[in-house]
């Protein structure tokens, strides 16, 4: 089976005259080197897009620390081209010996970008923590995140004319944020089929089975249902920081 990403359907979130052009995503990934972020990626568009890369030693791991990087891919599904950017900070936060999440750096992290880009916060590896610990920690952050003022991507409110599965699925989708996420490069055999997933001795688990993450709910949130929304509202929020700068100039 050929495996979708979903884009497709991003003809119905905007106006068709985009549609021959195609259409542009701009994703950032931060935190830490190690976390899962390439993998994530990966996972999420189909492409390798870190097959260039070389295995750092540590000492070039840590030079490398917030050195950003940007890759570019065009991917095209059913007609539909997307030129996806990604941007990526490898090892933000390596250099602070900290476990705990949201420690300050993150937190001044996410401050300095709330105004300019949607963060959509996830739990990465999924698959190392126990159903209770992801629900614990899930409520942990969302609490933190209120706590410390960041400013997260607030999905828009539902159209009163949507349908209920709509609506309904609208719901699952806030209620699940952070999004507990797990990511794989390699495909296994699970019941007979082959899936993206992780092998373990005592199983597998499959990245788009929602029963065992939020996968398949980030996907969808960022290429099927909420792109468009995504970046409208990053456009909105570039034009109000410009309004403010100007309003700082004129009174200084
Ligand atoms: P990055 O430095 O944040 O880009 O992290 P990578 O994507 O390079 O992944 C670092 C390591 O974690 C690799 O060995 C991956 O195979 C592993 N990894 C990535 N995603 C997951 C996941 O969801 N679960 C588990 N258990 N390991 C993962
Ligand atoms: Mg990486």
């Amino acid at each position: 089976d050929k495996e979708y990403v979903g884009f497709a359907t991003l003809p119905n979130q905007v106006h068709r005259k985009s549609v021959k052009k195609g259409f542009d995503f701009t994703l950032m990934v931060a935190g830490e080197s190690g976390l899962g972020k390439s993998t994530l990626v990966n996972s999420l568009f189909l492409t390798d897009l870190y097959k260039d890369r070389k295995l750092l030693n540590a000492e070039e791991r840590i030079t490398q620390t917030v050195e950003i990087t940007k890759h570019t891919v065009d991917i095209e599904e059913k007609g539909v081209k997307l030129k996806l950017t990604i941007v990526d900070t490898p090892g933000f936060g390596d250099a602070v010996n900290n476990t705990e999440w949201l420690r300050p750096l993150d937190v001044e992290f996410m401050k300095a970008l709330h105004e300019k880009v949607n963060i959509v916060p996830v739990l990465a590896k999924a698959d190392t923590l126990t159903p209770s610990e992801v629900k614990k920690k899930k409520l942990k952050i969302r609490e933190e995140i209120e706590q410390y003022g960041i400013k997260i991507y607030q999905f828009p409110d539902c159209d009163s004319d949507e349908d209920e599965e709509f609506k309904q699925q609208d719901q699952e989708l806030k209620e699940s944020i952070p999004f507990a996420v797990i990511g794989s490069n390699t495909v296994v055999e699970a019941k007979g089929k082959r899936v993206r997933g992780r092998l373990y001795p005592w199983g597998i688990v499959e990245v788009e089975n929602a029963a065992h993450c939020d996968f398949v709910k980030l996907r969808n949130m960022l290429v099927r249902t909420h792109m468009q929304d995504l970046k409208d509202l990053r456009r909105m929020q570039e034009m109000l920081q410009k309004i403010q700068e100007q309003m700082h100039t004129q009174k200084e």
